[in-house]
């Protein structure tokens, strides 16, 4: 402790008894402020965060969870919209990991009662940032010397495709999500498919207006969750002239690419009969138009129903499937009869095999994987879900792009195959959405 010298002072006492819990005043006052933090970040990923931004000197403000806060079912650091509570994936998480979405309630009471964060001058400088474990999420939206050390970078020629998301499920908090997509040359480009499975929303055609360089392609379908069994009729005409329309377009860029996501889900409030008319409908209609087709299924006893529907429906064994949201809640069975009965079918994996990773469930998903994995970059496709189904492995803004790669990265550590990683999924993923949507 330079400049403090042993003298008759007050201070000089003070500092130099041996039995004061003063000490040594500097660590005393650094343990205080570490506690007064610990008391502040009692969640794991905000310490997380802290160290982040320890390194980085860019942090989410707490007060920015304000805005996806509420009743919402499924929770994270970042901010994802209201409706979450009642979509399908969101729920499918707290299915899987309902202790983690009970904590997170309570540490959310906490937030709402605490003062402003003390950094609030930083906040001028506030931008979106994501933190993926073990991966360079500078080299997904910018540039990296690759002396950040980390594991996994993503080259910028490499495009990144999106297999499934939602783009219109809340457009303002969308577009600030995805400004990571604004870079600096040389550009990255970004494919997204976006479906569009609420009837409602079918007409909101000003999805965020992105750069050049951001791709949009657009799905329509009936999520078994999503429609009024009275106005069933109406929808599935809309439907069909939905696709009517868009086979009439000239402009091969503005045409859907899919049906869908359409399926099975028992969390509905509709009959599973009533859910299977219209799930049989959508797949006529893919036929018809010649599309693929995007399946939802929710609820294990549902999965051999579904591919009943699929069997008993499609004769041309060759049409393009994308069986999203398979995790450890999916009936393997099944996805192994799809894949084999249909020579183009696909999985989606997303963020949701970061969770409940110590169940039993989880652990024969990954066993699954394992013994699969020669042929999964064959049938596999990365999608996000976004806005729900963050992957626990992300940290700050769920951004897209960056959600999707560390979904790549964390498949690679579990998968294990020497011959792939996060990087080669990506290749094979986009590859694989490439010829699923004729793109
Ligand atoms: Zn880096
Ligand atoms: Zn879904
Ligand atoms: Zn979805």
């Amino acid at each position: 402790m330079q400049g403090v010298e042993k003298s008759n002072d007050l201070l000089s006492r003070l500092y130099f008894s041996s039995t004061n819990p003063a000490k040594n005043p500097l660590l005393t006052m650094l343990q205080k402020l570490y506690r007064m933090l610990e008391m502040n970040f009692q969640d794991e990923k905000e310490r997380e965060a802290m160290t982040a931004f320890a390194r980085t000197g860019v942090y989410d403000f707490v007060e920015d969870l304000s805005e996806c806060e509420s009743n919402t079912d499924h929770k994270n650091v970042s901010g994802s919209s209201e409706e979450d509570s009642v979509e399908s994936e969101s729920e499918s998480e707290e299915q899987i990991d309902s202790h983690i979405t009970e904590d997170e309630e309570e540490h959310e009471d906490e937030i709402e009662l605490e003062e402003p964060p003390v950094w609030a001058p930083e906040k001028r400088f506030y931008m979106n940032r994501c933190y993926v474990d073990n991966l360079c999420t500078t080299s997904i939206s910018s540039h990296c010397d690759h002396r950040c050390e980390q594991e996994n970078h993503i080259p910028p020629n490499i495009p990144i495709y999106d297999g499934h998301l939602h783009l219109n499920e809340n457009i303002s908090q969308s577009q600030s999500d995805l400004i990571s997509l604004q870079q600096t040359p040389p550009i990255r480009e970004f494919h997204l498919i976006n479906n569009n499975h609420k009837p409602h929303q079918w007409l909101i055609t000003n999805i965020p207006t992105f750069s050049s360089h951001v791709h949009i392609y657009s799905t329509v379908g009936v999520h078994p969750k999503y429609f009024n069994p009275q106005s069933v009729y109406q929808i599935l005409d809309d439907l069909r002239n939905n696709l009517e329309i868009s086979k009439k377009n000239p402009n091969h860029k503005n045409k859907l690419v899919a049906v869908g996501e359409c399926g099975l889900d028992e969390t509905s409030s509709t009959t599973i009969d009533q859910q299977i008319f219209v799930l049989e409908k959508q797949i006529d209609l893919a036929i018809e138009f010649h599309l693929p087709l995007v399946l939802h299924c929710r609820g294990i006893h549902l999965y051999r129903k579904l591919y009943d529907c699929l069997r008993n429906r499609v004769q041309d064994k060759n049409i393009p499937i994308h069986w999203h949201c398979i995790n450890s809640n999916a009936n393997l069975h099944i996805v192994d009869l799809c894949l084999n009965e249909f020579p183009n079918s696909y999985i989606g994996i997303n963020g949701s095999i970061t969770y409940g990773t110590n169940t039993e469930n989880a652990f024969l998903f990954k066993n699954w994987l394992v013994k699969r994995s020669p042929f999964l970059p064959s049938r596999l496709i990365l999608e996000t879900d976004y806005p729900y189904l963050p992957p626990r492995n992300l940290y700050g803004t769920y951004d897209p792009s960056c959600a999707l790669v560390g979904t790549a990265v964390y498949l690679s550590k579990i998968v294990n195959n020497p011959n792939q990683n996060a990087l080669s999924y990506i290749h094979s993923s986009n590859a694989n959405i490439v010829s699923m949507y004729s793109l």
